[in-house]
């Protein structure tokens, strides 16, 4: 579960130009910066508070449960 976790892909907003990088949540679980792949504008990641690390964990988190929930009731 763990896993599938990691392979959950976040979009971190860029703060120079406004575009929006693809992360996978398991890259991001050891780096606390990441690179724009538009500007290259090294983004230095908050790990709490709005628009942190752990609030993106946490709505992939819940998107995953609801993935999950919607496969359950498919499989009845
Ligand atoms: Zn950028």
């Amino acid at each position: 579960m763990t896993g599938f976790l990691d392979n959950a892909e976040i979009e971190i907003p860029c703060p120079k130009c406004g575009k929006k990088s693809k992360q996978r949540l398991g890259r991001l679980n050891n780096n606390s910066s990441i690179r724009c792949g538009f500007c290259g504008t090294i983004i230095e990641l908050k790990t709490d508070g709005p628009g942190g690390l752990a609030q993106a964990k946490k709505s992939a988190e819940k998107s995953l449960a609801d993935l999950k929930r919607s496969l359950g009731k498919l499989g009845r």
